[in-house]
């Protein structure tokens, strides 16, 4: 390889937003990940996920061909389909009768023209986006607060903040590599002060100065407390509040009112007094604060009150626009951003222009050409789902995303797949839970095949290039949707030949009617408006607005204390602070809270791939309080039911008092490829947000109680099996084996036939079978092997014990299995001599938590970087750091 194969493309993953140097290598179609250097998102750092790109691009899985009900079809039969459905659908019921529902995952270019073929020519405002699940809340709030979706500031005030607020973020596993960078200013600067707020005591915790284990649903209640304890204190700006905002004392009435003793607050939420007043202090006293906040704040049925809450602190401080300050949503996906901008959400028109002003329609109708549209929002994700249940919507397109993982009442959003008269999916991935409900299957690109751009958590636009030509059949998003315009009749406004045409359009909507004669917007990158398709492909990333007074971006907004309301000043919200919607009863009286795990991705279709990804959790499982586990009867590492109203799930129980009790936290990556019942959406509640109409996933009243089936076991096969006919099943990939944890309620008359046989387990000439079988206890041990190598083990048991199984699994990447090894298969333990390196915790390079214990008490290992320099753990992505301090 040489410099010519090296191309600087964006991870993914995260809002974060690293930037990837590739080393590609066409011909084998593989690609090596190096961090970008030069990227200003990560500076050459990627976290774990982001390594392990180069084992996600196999073609092995894809979707590689459009499929019509089932059969293999070409492009200009499925096109011609799916355009004629929507035209049939239109005239029989109305635009609003169809629908697209879209991702934080698809470029700006594709999110642009699926957005203006939904509101500006079909005319209905029924575009939405799985970001809706994200951060909406984060965009209803500033646009309250600012008059725009505005983030105000930028990664650089990490090092520049006195104090960094980390608020329902464990930033140490959703935005590793800002963590990382977090971290290292803390260690450059002792003196900064790290506040994680969170019912959790989470890995982001490692460097907290303080957490402060808040009761879920009460930051409204906490912030309130913050601006009364600011005006009691003295710790106002009131220079900057008259000049710069409005509705100040309404906010502070309601805070007054709410929130006026530490006491108070400290019982609503549910935290010790003095640490409420040292945060508090902490706050009046540190002219450099910044709040970083994301899902824990935006995913309730109170979030916009939550930023907003937020937000007013930092007003009534000053602390906004400056370099260190300033509320910061850090957002999940890796284009989030960019959806905002071309308006991916159905309350949102296009460059962050909405349906609330007749102006803005009738200017973004003016731009596009377009006679027909949309005139009011379109339906929000929960309630679009509703409506394709109720039949109100009776088409819709899905576009790289999993909502029936995903949304919550996930139950449901399967039911309205199954119930809708024609359902669409463009995606990457031939199986997925969403894709098993389509009619139509349209083959999108993979990420290595992607050609656009995205825009991180702090405005910056970066490029995200192809690595790859277009596997099979795939086409890009924009191009699959521009083709399904022209044939609905729009021809004209959907003549797009590359994404760059898309782009400067894009750039000129944003810079269209936005100079100081009209209405100013955020929003301006008129800049690239006439980008050359050279320098499109050469585009560094830039931080919008990129306009005539900013040609080269710009870090931050409102440093002049300009906002972008009628008057210029920014909004306080007076926040009366709400309980969540449906509280604990005693039917279901824990609180179930979910999230993301360190190695996961959403819904899995491509973390999952990666062998070394699964290692760190590999089942779906549930975090338990000791005494909420003592109460029900719940073992570690046995298997529990969680109910609610809406569904339920199965999981391995962990014990553990960074839970707070009568909580629990479910990860919510799991899905029906991966596991029987490892769906958490099934369970959540689908209550939304008033105004930003996000869903509230953090808050969904339950019950758990044992899981006690008749047997479990587990299968580690060299070859992919098809186990789904016991009650409790995962899947696993490993290197170079497959792993299947099982668990059923019936026991077979026979182990050998049922296991064997139905799964299909072949006997070469060349096997040797080595089997135990222990009816009467209802134990069952079995080893293949097949020229020397191991084919396949089984371990069965009507009891409890099973051996761990990393040993076993180490055994798949050897060429030969040796003798003792061979003689000790069926104990499942290591021949004496032979070290079990434990559960992985260093995906980067391997590192087992056995091997990390061992050697630091053999060494007497003090540090994670003296962990490091012993067993290089923790020195790439640094994602693990948090577990081995743990461990020390
Ligand atoms: Fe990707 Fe990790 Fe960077 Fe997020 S932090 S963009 S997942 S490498």
């Amino acid at each position: 390889m040489n410099d010519r194969n090296i191309i600087q493309t964006t991870c993914p993953y995260c809002g974060v937003g690293c930037g990837i140097s590739a080393l590609v290598n066409e011909q084998d179609h593989q690609v090596k990940i190096l961090g970008d250097k030069s990227h200003p998102a990560n500076f050459g750092k990627l976290c774990s996920k982001g390594s392990a790109l180069g084992e996600t691009v196999e073609l092995k899985g894809r979707l590689l061909q459009p499929k019509l009900y089932g059969r293999d079809a070409g492009w200009a039969e499925a096109l011609d389909l799916v355009a004629g459905s929507f035209i049939n659908t239109i005239e029989k019921y109305g635009p609003d009768a169809v629908a697209i529902y879209g991702s934080g995952q698809l470029l700006t270019e594709d999110y642009y023209v699926a957005n203006k073929l939904m509101k500006g020519f079909i005319g209905s405002g029924n575009m939405d986006t799985n970001s809706r699940l994200c951060m909406s809340s984060s965009v209803a709030g500033h646009k309250r607060a600012f008059g725009s979706d505005t983030v105000p500031g930028c990664y650089d005030d990490y090092e520049q903040a006195g104090m960094i607020i980390l608020i329902g973020s464990n930033t140490a596993w959703c935005h590793p590599v800002s963590f990382q960078r977090i971290r290292a200013a803390k260690e450059a600067n002792p003196a900064l002060k790290i506040v994680v707020i969170d019912p959790r005591r989470t890995s982001s915790c490692d460097i907290a100065d303080l957490h402060l284990p808040l009761a879920i649903g009460s930051d409204t209640i906490l912030f309130n407390g913050l601006l009364f304890f600011l005006s009691q204190q003295n710790a106002l700006n009131q220079a900057y509040i008259d000049a710069h905002t409005e509705g100040f004392s309404e906010a502070l009435n309601a805070a007054t009112i709410s929130c006026n003793t530490l006491e108070q607050v400290a019982a609503q939420c549910k935290l010790d007094i003095d640490d409420l007043q040292c945060f508090y202090q902490w706050f009046a006293s540190h002219e450099k604060v910044m709040s970083l906040y994301s899902q824990g704040v935006n995913q309730s049925s109170s979030g916009t009150d939550k930023v907003n809450a937020i937000i007013n602190c930092h007003l009534a401080t000053g602390r906004i626009g400056n370099p260190g300050t300033g509320p910061f949503s850090l957002t999940g996906q890796p284009n989030a951003m960019g959806g905002r901008e071309v308006g991916g959400l159905s309350n949102q028109l296009a460059a962050h222009m909405d349906f609330s002003r007749t102006d803005d329609i009738e200017r973004v109708a003016q731009f596009w050409g377009a006679d027909n549209i949309a005139s009011k929002p379109g339906l929000a994700a929960v309630e679009l789902f509703d409506a394709i249940y109720d039949g109100k919507v009776k088409a819709v397109w899905i576009m790289g995303t999993n909502p029936v993982v995903s949304l919550p009442d996930a139950d449901k959003a399967i039911q309205a797949l199954q119930r809708c008269d024609f359902v669409v999916v463009s995606d990457c991935i031939a199986k997925t839970d969403t894709t098993a409900l389509a009619h139509v299957l349209l083959p999108a690109l993979g990420w290595s095949e992607k050609d656009g751009t995205v825009t991180n958590s702090e405005r910056c636009i970066s490029r995200q290039r192809a690595l790859f030509h277009p596997a099979g059949d795939a086409k890009p998003d924009w191009w699959i949707i521009s083709e399904v315009a022209r044939r609905m009749g729009f021809e004209q406004a959907f003549h797009y030949r590359n994404a760059s045409e898309i782009f400067r359009e894009h750039a000129a909507l944003s810079g269209f009617e936005n100079n100081a004669g009209q209405r100013l917007r955020d929003f301006d990158i008129s800049t690239l408006a006439k980008i050359s398709q050279h320098d499109y492909d050469h585009l560094q990333p830039v931080q919008w607005p990129v306009n005539q007074a900013y040609p080269q971006g710009r870090a931050r907004l409102f440093d002049d204390g300009q906002f972008f309301t009628a008057s210029g000043k920014a909004q306080f919200i007076a926040i009366e602070p709400r309980p969540p919607v449906n509280l604990p009863d005693k039917n279901y009286p824990l609180i179930l809270n979910t999230g993301r795990l360190r190695d996961q991705w959403h819904t899995m279709t491509r973390t999952a791939i990666a062998a070394k990804l699964n290692q760190h959790r590999p089942e779906p499982f549930v975090e338990v309080h000791p005494i909420d586990a003592q109460r029900y009867a719940l073992l570690p590492n046995t298997l529990a039911v969680i109910e609610s109203q809406w569904g339920s799930m199965i999981a391995r129980v962990q014990i553990t008092d960074s839970q707070q009790q009568g909580n629990l936290f479910v990860p919510m990556h799991w899905t029906g490829q991966y596991a029987s019942r490892g769906r958490m959406g099934a369970l959540v509640n689908p209550v939304v947000d008033p105004v930003s109409r996000q869903p509230e996933s953090k808050h969904t009243p339950v019950l758990i109680k044992a899981y006690r089936p008749v047997w479990q076991g587990f299968i580690l096969s060299r070859r992919e099996l098809t186990v789904t006919d016991s009650e409790y099943w995962v899947k696993i990939k490993g290197e170079q084996f497959y792993r299947y944890e099982l668990a059923g309620e019936t026991l077979p008359e026979d182990w050998r036939s049922s296991v064997r046989k139905n799964l299909g387990i072949i006997t070469a000439e060349n096997a040797q079978w080595q089997e135990y079988q222990d009816p009467g206890k209802g134990n069952y041990r079995a080893a293949l092997i097949v020229d020397n190598q191991l084919e396949t083990v089984i371990f069965i048991t009507a009891g409890n014990h099973l051996p761990e199984r990393n040993w076993l699994t180490s055994l798949f990447v050897k060429p030969q299995i040796e003798t003792r090894e061979r003689m000790a298969l069926l104990t499942g333990m290591p021949p004496l001599g032979v070290p079990d390196v434990g559960i992985i915790v260093c995906a980067c390079f391997n590192v087992g938590e056995k091997t990390i214990r061992a050697a630091i008490k053999e060494k007497g290992l003090k540090t994670h970087q003296e962990v490091g320099i012993c067993l290089k753990a923790g020195t790439n992505c640094g994602s693990c750091v948090p577990e081995i301090k743990a461990l020390l």
